[in-house]
């Protein structure tokens, strides 16, 4: 239905400074053709500024912005050929759902001709056919968010820009309307990016992550990634969540609760310091299932919280009193109660020490 190929973006040593605050401080962002890149990190990281910036609306201090070839730094907004989507619906009111699209096809010169059959491809897209003749009021948040969403991509942008558009959805609503961005995003391979400080969200629905600190990119890469190879310890501790255990490094490995485990690239090189371990890494057995032999420190079990499909188990250590927080499958908790001494040990996946 895109028929024309997609493009790419580079952003470059990008500056954006409000009086003492650098919103961006030498941000570095590429969007590969037809890539869904999302942006996550903290409030006031700059996140939104890059997207302003990406959009025209927001000016820069120093930097370059390219689309495809077309370096398009000083070029207004409405001769970028993107198209944005809000937390708010921004509709027009007392216009249909056709209304709204056609309108935004007549500001951007699409014959009227040609406009009702895009409109029709388009609202059949978001699943809103029915719906083309009610106005916004007579339709619910995400059946609006739809209709901005059939709106934006009716204008064949060459970048979808999409600023926290399921902030202001229920939580199931949210997730619906979560997957079918991905599915159009991905059908239109429409070059997207998503502005969000949702990290389900973003590692959900993204090809890649950007995530920002203090006006800067601290790593760019797919959630996966992201989420097993942090590259910085703000990262590990932003994505997730962590364990904080003591150790030893050397020889490109981290000696923790008595066991070696490979170092991550961007971890301390040699002496003591913090393992940052995800709780799903943490192995937790029963003491009567424990074949001797078997690696594992002695814990108790502190507190036990079922969650459905998994239960947060947080122990303490009996030699150190640390304490620990493991994810196991509701199946293993079955012989687990406050109470029980358990073995506890560590998967061999790298970690990184901060
Ligand atoms: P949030 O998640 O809270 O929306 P964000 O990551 O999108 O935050 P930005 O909105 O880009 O962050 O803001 C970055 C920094 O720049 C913040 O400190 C913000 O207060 C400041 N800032 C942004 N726009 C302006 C403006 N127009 N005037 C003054 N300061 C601004």
């Amino acid at each position: 239905m895109n028929n024309h190929p997609a493009v790419g973006v580079e952003m470059r040593g990008l500056r954006r400074s409000f009086g003492q605050v650098k919103a961006l401080d030498d941000l570095d962002l590429d969007i590969r053709p037809g890539e869904l890149v999302a942006l996550l990190g903290p409030s006031g990281c700059g996140k939104t500024t890059a997207l302003r910036v990406l959009s025209g609306l927001e000016e820069l201090d120093a930097g370059t912005v390219s689309v495809g070839a077309r370096d398009i730094t000083h070029t207004p907004p409405n001769k970028r050929n993107m198209a944005m989507v809000f937390q708010s619906y921004s509709l027009f009111p007392h216009l249909t759902v056709t209304g709204n699209l056609d309108f935004a096809l007549s500001m951007r010169k699409v014959p009227r001709g040609k406009r009702q059959a895009i409109i029709d491809e388009h609202l059949e897209l978001v699943g809103l056919i029915a719906q083309r003749d009610r106005y916004p009021h007579e339709m619910s948040g995400g059946q609006q968010q739809r209709v901005a969403l059939a709106r934006a991509l009716a204008s064949k942008p060459d970048v979808l820009l999409l600023d926290e558009p399921l902030s202001a959805l229920d939580a199931k609503v949210r997730v619906q309307l979560r997957d079918e961005i991905r599915r159009i995003q991905q059908e239109l391979g429409t070059t997207t990016l998503f502005v969000t400080h949702d990290q389900g969200e973003a590692l959900a629905m993204a090809d890649r992550v950007g995530v920002m600190q203090a006006g800067r990119l601290e790593q760019l890469s797919t959630p996966r990634e992201l989420y097993e190879r942090p590259a910085t310890e703000f990262v590990a501790r932003f994505i997730g969540d962590t364990n904080e255990l003591p150790g030893v490094v050397s020889a490109g490995g981290v000696l923790v609760m008595d066991q070696w485990v490979p170092a991550l690239p961007g971890s301390i090189r040699e002496g003591r310091g913090t393992a940052l371990v995800r709780p799903e890494r943490v192995t937790v057995t029963a003491c009567e299932d424990h074949v001797d032999g078997g690696a594992g420190k002695m814990a108790t079990v502190r507190q036990l919280s079922f969650q459905g499909d998994h239960a947060v188990v947080h122990l303490a250590m009996a030699e150190s009193a640390q304490e620990l927080t493991a994810f196991v499958t509701a199946r293993e908790t079955a012989e687990l109660a406050v109470g029980t001494d358990v073995l506890v040990g560590l998967d061999p996946l790298p970690v990184l020490v901060a």
